[in-house]
């Protein structure tokens, strides 16, 4: 099935029982298989904003996962493409079969893992980075991608952390800390469960 402009349709004759997809960036968890490693709804939804897809724009998704970022960029418009890089074959391949199943085409699965799977890809507009996130790959970034390229990383741990502050004093862009939490109960009553804060690096020249 092609969704090109018509992601709605497919999703109605995919899912069989009239579940529709909504329409924008953030959808639910679970119209994604993965192995728990994901990037989640809301912050999703941060990440697809910070990209900012605009019309025959190429992302690299580096650190596919479960391939819900680069899935999300193409279901935005049907003139975009995409480039997944994952290392994890049983996660290149899952990336490839939620692709399928959403209908999306214009997706390359790479398994490898970046900096070196980066080296014959054709050059990007947006990159996000979701995972391998270490110096060596944000000053392949710096070296190899045209001054325009738009770059977006989420770190969740301080070490990844330090080097988007580093990255910003170097390179200039914004960080956002991502602290969420979700309601759930808490004994009888109900309490906030709070997420791990994540930093997200921009740099949008
Ligand atoms: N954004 C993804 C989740 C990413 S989890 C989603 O929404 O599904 C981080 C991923 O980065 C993992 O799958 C891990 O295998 C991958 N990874 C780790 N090191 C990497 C590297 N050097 N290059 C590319 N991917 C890498």
């Amino acid at each position: 099935a092609r969704a090109f402009g018509h992601p709605v349709c497919v999703a109605v004759e995919v899912e069989g029982a009239g579940r529709v997809l909504p329409l924008v960036s953030g959808r639910e968890d679970d119209w994604f298989a993965s192995d728990g490693q994901m990037t989640r709804r809301p912050v999703r939804a941060l990440t697809l904003s910070a990209l900012a897809p605009r019309p025959g724009e190429h992302l690299w998704d580096i650190g596919g996962g479960s391939g819900s970022i680069a899935i999300e960029w193409l279901l935005s418009h049907g003139s975009l493409s995409a480039t997944s890089i994952e290392p994890r074959p049983d996660r290149a391949a899952r990336i490839a079969q939620n692709a399928a199943r959403l209908g999306v085409d214009r997706l390359t699965v790479v398994t490898g893992a970046a900096p070196d799977a980066l080296a014959d890809l054709a050059p990007p507009e947006a990159v996000f980075v979701g995972g391998g996130l270490d110096a060596a790959l944000l000053d392949w970034l710096a070296r190899h991608l045209p001054g325009t390229t738009r770059i977006v990383a989420n770190a969740v741990t301080l070490e990844t952390e330090a080097l988007l502050l580093e990255a910003r004093a170097r390179m200039g862009g914004d960080l956002l800390r991502i602290d969420l939490a979700e309601a759930a109960p808490l004994g009888s009553r109900t309490g906030w469960t709070p997420a791990r804060p994540i930093v997200q690096w921009r740099l949008a020249p």
